[in-house]
Formats: C-alpha cells, structure tokens, sequence
C-alpha cells in the first residue's frame, strides 16, 4: 500500500453519495495525501483497451491507470466541482497523486476534480451531487420558488384590483340609480306639492292622503306621504 504515512490523515466514510474519503486530521494546502494507483493499461493492447470502468485514470494517449482494485483507497474520493483537492499527475514516472489545494479541516470530504470527460459521461446525465452543484441547484430552486411567490402575489394583486374596480363600479352604478331614484321620486314629488300651493289645498290634500281615505290622493300624494312619514 502507498498511503504516505501509516498515520494516515483520512478514512473512508459514508457520503451523500455512497462512500467518500475524509480528513481525520487538518491537512496542509499543498499536502500530498494519497497515491491513486492501479494496474497500468497499455491502451496498444486489445485486452487493456477493451476495459471499462469508472476508475480509470488517463496519464497519457497510452497510458491509463485501472484505479478500481479495493486496495485504492483514492477511489473513493468523490468529484467535486469546487474540489478541495486536485490530482496531481506525473506521466513520465506513471504515478498519480491526490494533493491539497486548500487547507483541509478534519471531518471535511476530501475531493477533487474529476476532468471534463468524467462529468460529461458519468456526472451531467445523472446530475453532479457534489455540494457545489447541490447548493447551486437549492439556489435555483430558491429563486424559482421566490419568482413563483412573486408571480403569485402578483396575480393575486391583479385579481384584487379586478374586484376592487367590479366594485367601484357596483359601487358607482349603484350610487347612479339611487340618484336616478330619488331624481324621480323628487320629479314625483314636486308636482302634488306645487299644486297644492296653487289650488290652496295642499295642507288637507296631504294630510288625507296620509289617512288614505282621499279619494282625491294622487300617485304623487302618497309619494309626498313617504316622504313625510
Ligand atoms: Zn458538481
């Protein structure tokens, strides 16, 4: 095994994703902190270039590394698009390492960047769950529930117009009729009144109307009787 030191400063893990590599100690930005290796695949061999897994690691157009045996324990270290690790690649010496790029707190998952490649094969058709990616989605989640609230209340404020000016106009109509009404009925009214001064009766002709025994009581009599009562 190539782990760097037999203190070494990870373990495997339960992840969001399955299993993962964390850090049991703080690790230096710029630490190397594991070896990933495997059997090396000669892609000029038909038999080599023929195996398909996701542990393979590129080093050159020949070289690849077969990462998938359980002795490699950087296999476990999920991709993660804001890495906190990245591979460091020595082709010539056919070695890979996995190294700090930030200062890693203990408890913290250790990833790196598995390469465009990678993403494009493995990670886009199912989604990156890395937490990068995760809090980028909650995001959008975020601001799609906040511009359906606001879409919502939007509506919500157009409706209330809508029944705000439906009323105003009840209101109006209503208010038009009433002074349709009591035009009418003061048009009604005026007419009795007016001939009671000019025949000089108009005290009897509304006080009989009142006890509705007149026979002489107009329409506009009993109007005026109402409006007195
Ligand atoms: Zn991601």
């Amino acid at each position: 095994m190539p782990d760097i030191s037999s203190n070494k400063p990870y373990r495997i893990g339960r992840s969001r994703t399955g299993l993962g590599l964390f850090a049991t100690k703080p690790i230096k930005k710029g630490t190397r902190i594991i070896r990933y290796f495997g059997r090396l695949l000669d892609c000029n061999k038909e038999k080599d270039d023929a195996v398909e897994n996701k542990y393979l690691f590129h080093l050159t157009n020949r070289w690849t590394i077969d990462g998938s045996a359980r002795e490699n324990t950087a296999r476990y270290i999920n991709h993660s698009c804001r890495p906190n690790a990245e591979s460091d690649v020595r082709p010539i010496k056919r070695r890979v390492y996995i190294r700090a790029i930030k200062n890693i707190a203990p408890g913290e998952e250790i990833n790196y960047d598995y390469g465009t490649d990678y993403f494009k094969e493995y990670l886009k058709p199912i989604g990156c769950l890395c937490t990068a990616c995760e809090k980028k989605r909650k995001k959008k989640r975020a601001e799609a529930k906040a511009e359906k609230q606001r879409l919502k209340a939007k509506a919500e404020k157009k409706a209330r117009k809508a029944t705000e000016k439906l009323a105003k106009e009840a209101e109006k109509q209503a208010r038009k009729a009433r002074e349709k009404a009591e035009q009418a009925r003061k048009h009604a009214g005026r007419k009795p009144f007016n001939g009671a001064h000019w025949d000089g009766h108009g005290a009897f002709d509304v006080r009989a109307a009142g006890s509705g025994i007149s026979p002489r009581a107009s329409r506009g009599q009993r109007s005026e009787r109402r409006v007195l009562a």
